[in-house]
């Protein structure tokens, strides 16, 4: 009924009030909304809501942001890393984590007694450039075969999965300041070796954030891979 004399203030309030709920200013506002009516919500839009709106226009910045991130992601090759976990097994014969053929290959024990094999990349090198996080017969079959002249016997294999990461062309870890993007940091291209390096990496990127830009990071730094 108010409505039909003050629709444009139901308009309002209702903006307001949406905003009110997200944002949740102080509680006097909402009196202010609902008794005040459509001239309250004015001035609350005004005072509340006006001063939002750089928000919103930096939002719409994270567009080009991204496309930039995204021109930067076609110069990390995406690379498919396969993985098979055996049954529990009742010996413990890998104490240790172990790399065969330079890396390739990769295998470890974990605490339940699974021997955990991957890699064999290079059994198809061409399907493993990918971004597709799916197992294919042929790697799996290699990894099968491994994991049996392993163990001297085919185990049960009761997990299989596959992982993408990043290769590098010059295998280097791209870490540090976005070569255009203000105030964009990157850290990641391990090249399939960042369980360790990505937490070293981490910590380059806090410590130059807060102003100690260790040297190690002129190496890594992504302009590199756009000069
Ligand atoms: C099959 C395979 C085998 C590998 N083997 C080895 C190895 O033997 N040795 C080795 O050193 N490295 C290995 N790696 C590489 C290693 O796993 C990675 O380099 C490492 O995990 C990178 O760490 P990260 O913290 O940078 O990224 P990630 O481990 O990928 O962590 C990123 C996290 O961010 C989260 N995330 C993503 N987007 C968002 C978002 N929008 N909001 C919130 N959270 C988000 C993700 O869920 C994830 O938890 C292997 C990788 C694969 C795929």
């Amino acid at each position: 009924m108010f409505g039909l004399f003050y629709p444009y203030g139901i308009v309002l309030q209702a903006i307001a009030l949406l905003h009110f709920a997200r944002r949740r200013p102080d509680m006097y506002w909402l009196w202010i909304i609902l008794i005040g009516g459509g001239l309250g919500a004015l001035i609350y839009i005004v005072i509340e809501v006006a001063p939002d709106v750089g928000l919103v226009r930096g939002a719409f910045q994270v567009f080009p942001r991204r496309k930039r991130i995204k021109e930067l992601e076609g110069l990390i090759i995406p690379t498919r890393g396969q993985m098979i976990a055996t049954e529990p097994l009742s010996e413990r014969l890998f104490p240790m984590p172990h790399y065969g053929r330079h890396g390739y290959d990769y295998w470890h024990q974990n605490e339940e007694g699974r021997l955990i094999v991957g890699g064999f990349r290079d059994a198809d090198m061409d399907s493993e450039f990918t971004a597709e996080e799916t197992t294919t017969e042929r790697i799996q079959g290699a990894l099968d075969g491994f994991a049996e002249a392993l163990l001297g016997r085919r185990p049960t294999v009761e997990h299989r999965w596959a992982g993408v990461f990043g290769l590098v062309p010059d295998l280097m870890p791209v870490v540090g300041r976005h070569p255009v993007q203000d105030g964009v940091w990157i850290a990641g291209g391990y090249s399939g070796h960042g369980n360790v390096l990505g937490l070293m990496c981490g910590d380059l990127v806090a410590q130059a954030i807060a102003g100690e830009p260790h040297p190690l990071l002129e190496r890594m730094s992504p302009a590199r891979l756009v000069a």
